[in-house]
C-alpha cells in the first residue's frame, strides 16, 4: 500500500495531524503500538482532569456547611474512581477512533520503525510489513524519566503511568518534583485525604511559571495541608518494614519523609530511541525541525513532544500536528509559540499566555501591569475560589499577556490569547460587554487597570 502520509504514534499530536492530512485530500495512515489518544488521553491530560474533578467535588463538599448542605459529606472511593477514569478514558478513545474511521485513515497496530524517507516498517509480535509512503510525521511523545536515585524502583514508588494505572489508596504520599505533574497528583491525592509532601529541587514550585503564580500556588498549597519543601535535593528512597522514606539533603542538613507511596514526577523524555534507521539533527532524543516541523531529513516530520525546544502539551502537539499537515499539503502552516496557554489544574486553575513578567525582566520589555484580587468577584466569591488575574500591556496599550489563578482560568485565557493573536488594544478588549456575574467580567476590570499606568 503507498500513502501520501504515514503519521508513526496516535497521541493527540498523531491523530490531529491524521485529520487534517486526510482533510486535506492525502491518503493518510497512522501507526499506534498501544491505545489512541496517546499519553494525553491514556495516562495524562484526561485521566488526571478526571480525578481532579472529583478532588473539586470532594472540596466543595468539605464545606458543604458554608454552601448552605447538611450532611452533604464525601470521600474518595477508589474503585469508582478507577472506574470513572476508564469510562472517560474510553469513551472518548473510541471518539478518536471513529474520526480515523470517518476520515478514512488507515490505523496500523504495531510499533513503527522508518527504514528510510519512503518506508515504514509495523512491526506485531515478531511479525513485520512495509508500507510506502511520500511524507512521514513522526509523533511518538514521551514517557516519564525515572532518574538515577537509589531505591526509585522500590515497590510503593511510582511514575505517573504506573499511579494512574493502579490508582493506589494512600496515606501518605510524597512527589518527587514540583512541576505541573507534581503539583496536579497533589492536588488530587490531597482531597482524596492523604498527607501529601511535595520535594521539589528548584527554590520554587512550577519552575517555568512566574515566581508570582508558583508563591501564590504554595500558600494555597499550605492552607490545604500540603507540605511543600523547595531547594531539597533528594538522595535515596529507602525501605523499612514495608515503610517508605524520601532523604533529601536541605542545605547542609539531610533529612527524611516517610511515606506510603512516592511519585517521581520530574520529568519527561522523547521515546525517539530506534525510531529511524538514518541520522537526524537532534539535541537529547528529541528532533530539530524547521518552522514547519519538518527535521534534518526532507519529508521527514516531528510534532509533539518529540520537538526540541517545543513545549510538552497536547494543544501544541495537535497545533503542531495540523501546521505539519499544512505544511505537507502545500499550504501557509505557522505557529506563534508565544500564543501556547499554559495550565495547570489545581484548585483554584492556572493559566498563562503570552510574556511573563519575569521573562520581560529578563528581556527588558517595559510592562503596564494590572492585578485584581478575586475576593470582590461575585462568582468567585459565591464558589468560595480566592486567587487572582494579572494583565500585561505594552505602552501602547497592545496586550502582550494574562496570568490567571482563579476559578475556570482554563477556559478564560483564550480571550486573552484571541487579542494577542489579533494585536488588540486595551480599548479594543473593553469593547466586549461581559456577562455580569461572571469570572470573565475581573479580565475586563484587570485590563482597564492597565490604561491607569
Ligand atoms: P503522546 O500523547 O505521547 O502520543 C504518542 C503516541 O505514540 C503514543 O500513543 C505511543 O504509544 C505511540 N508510539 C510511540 N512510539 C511508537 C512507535 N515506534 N510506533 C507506533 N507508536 C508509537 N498536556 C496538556 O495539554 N494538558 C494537560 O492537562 C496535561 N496533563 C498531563 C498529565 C500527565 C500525568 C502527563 C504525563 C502529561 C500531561 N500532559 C498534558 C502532556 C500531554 O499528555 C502531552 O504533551 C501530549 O500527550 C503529547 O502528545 P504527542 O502526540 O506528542 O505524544
Amino acid at each position: 500500500m503507498k500513502y501520501d502520509v504515514i503519521i508513526i504514534g496516535g497521541g493527540p499530536g498523531g491523530y490531529v495531524c491524521a485529520a487534517h492530512c486526510a482533510r486535506y485530500g492525502l491518503k493518510t495512515a497512522v501507526i499506534e503500538k498501544r491505545e489512541l489518544g496517546g499519553t494525553c488521553l491514556n495516562r495524562g491530560c484526561i485521566p488526571t482532569k478526571t480525578l481532579l474533578f472529583t478532588a473539586g467535588l470532594l472540596e466543595n463538599l468539605k464545606k458543604s456547611a458554608l454552601f448552605g448542605l447538611k450532611n452533604a459529606g464525601g470521600e474518595a472511593d477508589f474503585e469508582g474512581l478507577r472506574k470513572r477514569c476508564e469510562a472517560v478514558v474510553s469513551s472518548l478513545r473510541s471518539a478518536v477512533a471513529k474520526m480515523m474511521k470517518q476520515n478514512r485513515i488507515d490505523v496500523y497496530q504495531g510499533t513503527g520503525r522508518v527504514l528510510s524517507p519512503s518506508l515504514v516498517s509495523v512491526e506485531k509480535e515478531g511479525e513485520s510489513k512495509t508500507l510506502e509512503t511520500d511524507h512521514i510525521v513522526l509523533a511518538v511523545g514521551g514517557a516519564p524519566s525515572v532518574p538515577p536515585i537509589p531505591g526509585s524502583r522500590l515497590p510503593g514508588v511510582y511514575t505517573s503511568d504506573s499511579l494512574l494505572s493502579e490508582l493506589p489508596e494512600v496515606k501518605r504520599l510524597v512527589i518527587i518534583g514540583g512541576g505541573v505533574i507534581g503539583v496536579e497528583f497533589a492536588e488530587a491525592y490531597r482531597a482524596f485525604g492523604a498527607e501529601v509532601t511535595i520535594v521539589e529541587m528548584m527554590p520554587r514550585l512550577l519552575p517555568p511559571f512566574d515566581t508570582d503564580l508558583a508563591r501564590h500556588l504554595a500558600a494555597v498549597f499550605r492552607k490545604k495541608g500540603i507540605r511543600v519543601i523547595t531547594g531539597a535535593a533528594v538522595k535515596a528512597i529507602s525501605e523499612k518494614e514495608g515503610a517508605l522514606a524520601v532523604s533529601y539533603g536541605l542545605g547542609e542538613k539531610e533529612e527524611s519523609v516517610p511515606a506510603d507511596a512516592v511519585l517521581i514526577a520530574t520529568g519527561r523524555h522523547a521515546e525517539t530511541k530506534g525510531l529511524l534507521s538514518m541520522d537526524a539533527d537532534m539535541e537529547r532524543g528529541c528532533f530539530k525541525v524547521n518552522d514547519r516541523f519538518e527535521t534534518s531529513i526532507p519529508g521527514i516530520y516531528a510534532i509533539g513532544d518529540i520537538v526540541y525546544g517545543g513545549i510538552q502539551l497536547a494543544h501544541a502537539a495537535e497545533a503542531e500536528g495540523k501546521a505539519a499537515a499544512a505544511a505537507i499539503a502545500g499550504k501557509p502552516c505557522s505557529i506563534d509559540q508565544q500564543l501556547v496557554p499554559q495550565c495547570v489544574y489545581t484548585i483554584p486553575e492556572i493559566a498563562a499566555v503570552g510574556i511573563s513578567e519575569d521573562q520581560a525582566k529578563k528581556e527588558g520589555i517595559p510592562l503596564k501591569t494590572s492585578r485584581i484580587v478575586m475576593g470582590s468577584n461575585a462568582r468567585s466569591l459565591i464558589a468560595d475560589e480566592t486567587g487572582y488575574m494579572k494583565i500585561f500591556a505594552d505602552k501602547d496599550n497592545h496586550l502582550l499577556g494574562a496570568q490567571l489563578f482563579c476559578k475556570d482560568a482554563d477556559n478564560l485565557i483564550s480571550e486573552v490569547s484571541l487579542a494577542i493573536a489579533n494585536h488588540l488594544t486595551t480599548e479594543d478588549f473593553l469593547k466586549v460587554i461581559r456577562p455580569h456575574p461572571s469570572v470573565e467580567e475581573s479580565l475586563g476590570e484587570a485590563a482597564e487597570g492597565t490604561l491607569l499606568k
